[in-house]
């Protein structure tokens, strides 16, 4: 059904019952959401959630009410005791912010990150932050490795502006939500983006509380053009709730054309004989870092819930 007497717009922020919509004119109302929608949902609090593109009705001065969600796509969610939680809705990439110094590179954290992508089925982009540190010649290798998988990588400098322009283009019109841990330049790489947004850079580490969860609250930073940028906190601590060691392998590109070779369907690929994802890093045609990867996050508390 179409509702023309009804806005359009963009959720920018879910808090419990209440929303923040952002129309197309750039304006901002704050709206309810229709019993109905909240019945619909599993679980209330996804009812309507970061992204979501919503009919609403609506006044710049008083409170408006939601009445329609379009479908989602592009969900990124984690699955707690069971319960699917979705961070953010209609989401065209998965923007992956690592540091190669000041903190240092780590890769198994961009595996994991990865595989995250590739379990919520949205579209992973790796930035390669801070380049002024290193020589770019050293990354060659482990760029070369995810390239081979198909993903895309951008080095950057929030510092110098290289790689700058190429990411603000990138993400041009696109929803796009973030990962990273904290200091590899997040914030630094948003300001250059959009000059005059001025969040605050090098704040104080707050993820080193390992295990705790801080709060989740997303909120979107739009761009000039349409596109907007999420910046989930969720993801940052996020875990793989809802992923079982037998599944790993099949969520990364370059291990899981080998992993039906194997000779016994639940084949972990660890110390199984007549392993055909064994075999190829073996010879070379899977990379040994990234099996390395591939083990740690089987034997880390990765994939446990809490
Ligand atoms: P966030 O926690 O991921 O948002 O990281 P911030 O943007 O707060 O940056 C953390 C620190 O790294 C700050 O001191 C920034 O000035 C610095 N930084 C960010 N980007 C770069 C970069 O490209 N090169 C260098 N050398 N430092 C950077
Ligand atoms: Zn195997």
């Amino acid at each position: 059904a179409t509702h023309p007497q009804l806005r359009s717009g963009r959720v920018i922020s879910a808090h419990g019952l209440k929303c923040k919509v952002l129309d197309d004119q750039g304006s901002i109302y704050e709206c309810a959401i229709r019993q109905v929608l909240k019945s619909l949902s599993i679980d209330g609090r996804s009812a309507v959630v970061a992204g979501d593109l919503v009919r609403f009705r609506g006044d710049t001065n008083i409170d408006g009410m939601i009445e329609h969600v379009e479908p989602r796509r592009g969900i990124i969610s984690r699955t707690s005791r069971g319960q699917q939680h979705v961070l953010v809705a209609n989401v065209d990439y998965l923007l992956i912010i690592a540091s190669v110094a000041e903190p240092s590179l780590k890769p198994v954290l961009i595996d994991r990150f990865l595989l995250t992508a590739s379990q919520c089925n949205v579209q992973p982009v790796l930035v390669l932050n801070k380049i002024d540190l290193v020589e770019p010649v050293s990354l060659q290798q482990l760029i070369g490795v995810y390239a081979a998988m198909g993903v895309r990588v951008l080095m950057t400098s929030a510092e110098t502006g290289v790689g700058v322009d190429y990411l603000r283009h990138l993400i041009a019109g696109k929803q796009t939500a973030l990962a990273g841990q904290s200091g590899v330049g997040k914030s630094s790489l948003l300001n250059a983006i959009k000059p005059g947004l001025g969040l605050a850079v090098g704040r104080v580490s707050q993820d080193n509380s390992k295990g705790r969860h801080t709060t989740t609250a997303t909120t979107l930073i739009p761009l000039d053009d349409g596109g907007a940028v999420f910046d989930t906190p969720g993801i940052r601590q996020f875990k793989l709730w809802d992923i079982s060691a037998e599944e790993v392998a099949g969520l990364m590109p370059d291990l899981r054309p080998y992993v039906s070779g194997c000779r016994y369907g639940n084949c972990l690929h660890l110390s199984e004989d007549d392993c055909a994802v064994k075999d190829a890093v073996a010879d070379a045609r899977i990379d040994a870092r990234r099996y390395d990867a591939y083990c740690h996050l089987l034997e880390s508390d990765l994939l446990l819930d809490e």
